[in-house]
């Protein structure tokens, strides 16, 4: 066989495989990798092991590589760097962006074999592992009667949530996920492991909003708050509204004076083949208490009241139900700083109109309103998460159906509902939460005024773009 003369027979092996890489020949070789981690670390071939939550535009790995150790993490990360294999790193696999771009001459790292939470002695900090799900984090906390900031569905990431902003139920009182790291374990774009703490200036500010974008979290130390057994409880549960009541909900929702105790969503659902308007409420306190502070919602008379008073570790069951994972599931986000009645019901309109195809009859609209005054007390430029003085609520269009031929028409229907909220989202402007972004969006309506200065950090920490697969910032 011909091969460069200017080339040592293993340059010319390693030459060679890139250039199959490159042409699709072959998936990625990985049996030198196997060699260098810890005993515990796998590599599967087979990717379909790793199933996502949308199968839209979801990454094609050739390998899932599932560390054992942190270390193993890095080891991944600088052998994928030598043969330049593309890689990406997966924790819940949840994240629904148009945007990746890994295939079959790539790797996932599949972070599903570090999922240890852990406290200190005070139960003052939880130590998290890189592929804890929240479910993992919340069952640790509770089992330490300490409070720790997760989102609200329990098979989504714990830190892929995080490191856009991350937020909780439990906002109001502690601010935003990104607000409470104490540090984070990185492999860096150029494989080097740091702890990256408040003294990293640049890292530290670019990591807490856009994380992915800057490498591999391995770890994080996170503020846990202790309480009192009766503070590991919350009334919680699911208003149910007949759409008819769309407008006197939604403007009970925009009048609402949160509490930094409460927290809402806002759900279009197809159950059973009726349409239903479904508020789930919050209240980390009593049910009395709580009542009393949602009693405009329950002025306009619920079909159907499940609140309850739950313990910490079961407030996230409600959302189980949408964590199942495969079908197709694009979702357009938008941040709002106000609900308009009429752009409201324009958007259900269109979700009425895209559950009526058989095959997409379990798509869903989301809102979430979140206590702001807590993540307002740090100004816009204290993270890269970029919008807490603007936004007050998020909403998501979501398609769900299993037929890639249907994925034009669900396009157009995400399109349009987006256009008829933005047209009213009272923002100066557009701006979407990075975790709620479909790809099609401008980089500054998800980075908005971090733009910039997350450009210039991109061009010092990642020059070679080795991390550009979640809304890419070169
Ligand atoms: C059912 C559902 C419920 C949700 N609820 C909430 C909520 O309550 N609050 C909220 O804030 N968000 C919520 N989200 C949005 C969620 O935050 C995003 O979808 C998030 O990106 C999912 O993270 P993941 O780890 O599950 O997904 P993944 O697809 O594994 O990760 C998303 C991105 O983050 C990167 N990433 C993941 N882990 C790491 C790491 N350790 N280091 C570096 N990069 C990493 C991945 O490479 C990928 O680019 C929800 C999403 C779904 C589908």
């Amino acid at each position: 066989m011909w091969w460069p003369t200017t080339m040592t027979l293993s340059e010319f092996l390693n030459w060679l495989c890139i250039v199959q890489l490159i042409s699709g020949v072959m998936s990625v070789d990985t049996s030198s990798l196997q060699a260098l981690l810890s005993p515990g670390a796998r590599i599967d071939s087979d990717a379909s092991q790793s199933p996502r939550w949308s199968e839209y535009k979801a990454p094609r790995p050739g390998s899932v590589v599932h560390p054992a150790t942190e270390e193993d993490v890095q080891i991944t990360v600088k052998w994928a760097i030598n043969r330049s294999v593309p890689f990406l790193v997966q924790n819940g696999g949840n994240g629904w962006a148009t945007t990746f771009k890994l295939d079959q001459t790539g790797i996932l790292i599949h972070l599903d074999q570090l999922r240890s939470v852990t406290f200190n002695s005070n139960n003052t900090q939880a130590t998290v592992e890189g592929g804890a799900l929240i479910s993992d984090v919340v069952a640790a906390a509770a089992a330490h009667s300490a409070l720790v900031l997760t989102g609200t569905c329990n098979c989504v990431g714990a830190l892929g949530a995080m490191l856009g902003g991350g937020f909780s139920n439990l906002m109001g009182q502690y601010g935003l996920a990104v607000d409470n790291f104490v540090s984070l374990n990185l492999v860096k774009p150029n494989g080097e492991a740091v702890t990256v703490t408040p003294r990293n200036a640049g890292l530290w500010w670019a990591l807490r909003g856009a994380g992915p974008n800057f490498g591999v979290v391995t770890s994080a130390v996170l503020k846990a708050y202790p309480v009192p057994a009766s503070r590991l409880s919350a009334w919680t549960g699911p208003l149910v509204f007949q759409p008819a009541q769309l407008e006197p909900v939604v403007r009970a929702i925009q009048n609402l004076t949160l509490a930094p105790e409460m927290a809402l969503s806002l759900n279009f659902i197809n159950q059973a083949g009726s349409p239903i308007i479904l508020t789930t409420v919050f209240y980390h306190g009593t049910e009395d208490t709580g009542r009393a502070a949602f009693k405009s919602l329950f002025d306009i008379g619920p079909i159907a009241d499940s609140t309850a008073v739950q313990p910490y570790a079961a407030w996230n069951d409600g959302s189980n139900g949408p964590c199942v994972k495969g079908g197709r599931r694009p979702n357009w986000g938008v941040g709002l700083a106000s609900m308009d009645p009429g752009s409201w019901r324009d958007v259900y309109d269109v979700w009425a109109e895209l559950i009526k195809w058989p095959s997409a009859e379990n798509s869903s609209v989301l809102m979430n309103l979140l206590p702001t005054d807590k993540a307002r007390s740090l100004p816009d430029s204290s993270s890269a998460y970029p919008f807490r003085s603007t936004v007050k609520m998020f909403a998501v269009f979501g398609a769900f159906y299993r037929d890639p031929a249907f994925d034009a028409t669900a396009v157009s229907y995400g399109q349009r509902a987006r256009r008829l909220w933005q047209a009213t989202d009272g923002l100066a402007q557009h701006s979407t939460y990075i975790n709620n972004a479909f790809g099609d969006e401008s980089l500054q309506t998800i980075y908005g005024n971090s733009l910039e200065r997350l450009r210039q950090l991109k061009e010092q920490i990642d020059p070679e773009g080795r991390f550009n697969e979640w809304f890419p910032l070169s």
